[in-house]
């Protein structure tokens, strides 16, 4: 299929499918874990990498290829490299472009995970991270050493959703050589492309919004071949790849992406706006909110304000958790991206391992708590929370 000819929607049930001999409606799942050659000159020209075929299911696997070539095509990449996880993505990302010695720019308000990767994990092996203001591109610019070789961004932010400005960055780093990369989690290519604002590299975590109800951990690189291909490099060899299974759920997952995201957001700027007229709340967090301070960008850059709400309640840890602990709708999960309407206290689960100092640089106080808002009906979400939020005035 020429992707070009299509439209978004169009590509996401479509893009990446090739039938087998059976010629099957739906995608195949190749649950194999090696593949068999019909001579010796045929498997010496396949481990050659003379013939395109698959080896062995830590390289290549078709159900995984199907899956890649789809999210390439949303995301509007040229290739694609599927994931064991999210984590597994940014670690390949970091391990495939930077070498001891080598400086990456990132933002304070990374995902936990991420956080602990680049600023104690990788830093072990040589590799610095400085973090800066998501929100400041002189803050970005300032921070660029001789040996920079990535901005790695998160935009939005979790759980504040602070935005970043693609284009803008992109133009500070390309003018010192450096590569940007974004993780597109909380929007993904429904209401935002990246790459099509410049970013040189897409990553994510799969086991959100791509799967989409909370089934499987998947994670991808998106960009130009000759970027995604050092990532496959390292990945055949280091092993974190994506299994057909879960290739074969998050391919499913893409097939309805754009409703889901659609109708969620939908829900979360009506909760937004709830929870900013209800006396319990102190501040609510919400790109589609004209409170949000990047308001405007948020307008430029995304098609819609995505599917988190985080907000801050009147007090402190307290006052959160009696919010939490009232709820009997709202799973209390870490995870995120759900059609169930997930509840977190970032502070005390997602973000306690960061130290205090680090909490308070990313703004995240003992008050506040996230919101994934799902496909439920807003009304039963209101009333879920308002029985801990009645009771803190
Ligand atoms: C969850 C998440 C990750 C990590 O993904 P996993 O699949 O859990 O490894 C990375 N970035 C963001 C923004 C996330 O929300």
């Amino acid at each position: 299929m020429n992707l070009k000819d299509y439209q978004l929607e169009t590509l996401a049930v479509r893009a990446g499918q090739e039938r087998s001999q059976f010629n099957e409606h739906s995608e195949a799942l190749y649950l194999t874990s090696s593949f068999v050659f019909n001579s010796a000159a045929e498997a010496a020209a396949r481990f050659a990498g003379e013939d395109q075929g698959n080896v062995y299911s830590r390289f290549t696997n078709p159900t995984v290829t199907a899956f890649q070539d789809r999210l390439a095509a949303l995301e509007g990449g040229e290739a694609c490299i599927a994931t064991a996880s999210g984590m597994s993505a940014i670690m390949a990302l970091v391990m495939s472009f930077c070498s001891a010695g080598d400086h990456i720019v990132a933002s304070t308000g990374l995902f936990g995970a991420t956080q602990q990767l680049l600023g104690n994990i990788m830093s072990r092996f040589g590799v610095q991270t400085s973090f800066v203001s998501q929100t400041s591109v002189e803050a970005w610019k300032a921070a660029i050493r001789p040996e920079t070789k990535l901005f790695f961004l998160e935009t939005p932010s979790n759980p504040l959703t602070e935005i970043s400005d693609i284009s803008a960055l992109v133009a500070v780093a390309h003018a010192h050589g450096i590569l940007v990369s974004v993780d597109n989690c909380f929007c993904t290519p429904i209401l935002q492309r990246p790459l099509d604002l410049g970013a040189d590299l897409v990553v994510h975590s799969a086991t959100k919004y791509l799967d989409g109800q909370g089934r499987v951990l998947g994670g991808a690189v998106v960009g130009a071949k000759i970027l995604t291909d050092e990532v496959f490099k390292f990945l055949r060899s280091a092993g974190p790849t994506l299994s057909a299974f879960n290739a074969w759920v998050l391919l499913k997952g893409l097939e309805t992406l754009k409703i889901r995201l659609e109708a969620q957001s939908a829900n979360a700027i009506k909760l937004a706006h709830w929870l900013e007229a209800h006396p319990s709340v102190a501040r609510v967090y919400y790109p589609g909110l004209e409170s949000h301070p990047q308001f405007e960008l948020a307008k430029r850059q995304q098609k819609g304000g995505g599917a988190i709400v985080a907000f801050e309640v009147k007090g402190s840890r307290a006052e959160a958790w009696k919010v939490v602990d009232h709820c009997r709708l709202l799973s209390i999960t870490a995870n995120l991206g759900d059609t169930k309407t997930t509840l977190t206290h970032p502070s005390t689960t997602t973000h306690g391992r960061i130290t205090p100092e680090q909490r308070l640089a990313s703004g995240i106080t003992e008050g506040l708590l996230r919101i994934s808002v799902g496909l439920e009906a807003v009304i039963d979400l209101q009333n879920d929370l308002d029985k801990g939020l009645s009771l803190i005035l």
